[in-house]
């Protein structure tokens, strides 16, 4: 499994992002049905070419989560 995503646009397939935070408050995606203390902080980026905003789980916290959700489903 490759791991090191080049994350592009989604809209428009642009490299040219720019990473950072959305919100005044910190965006937390928190899964349902599971007990999870913070939940998973998401990363954020804006395309500079289209202006396009989208949100992801940053690698870590998305290792954590398939990790819970296996051990929830199994
Ligand atoms: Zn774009």
């Amino acid at each position: 499994m490759k791991y090191k995503r080049e994350l592009a646009c989604v809209d428009c397939g642009s490299k040219d992002i720019c990473f950072g935070y959305a919100g005044s408050t910190t965006n937390v995606f928190v899964p349902s049905g599971m007990i999870v203390f913070h939940g998973f902080r998401t990363r954020s980026y804006v395309c500079l070419e289209c202006g396009h905003i989208n949100q992801y789980l940053p690698e870590d916290k998305l290792i954590k989560l398939r990790d819970r959700f296996k051990r929830r489903v199994g």
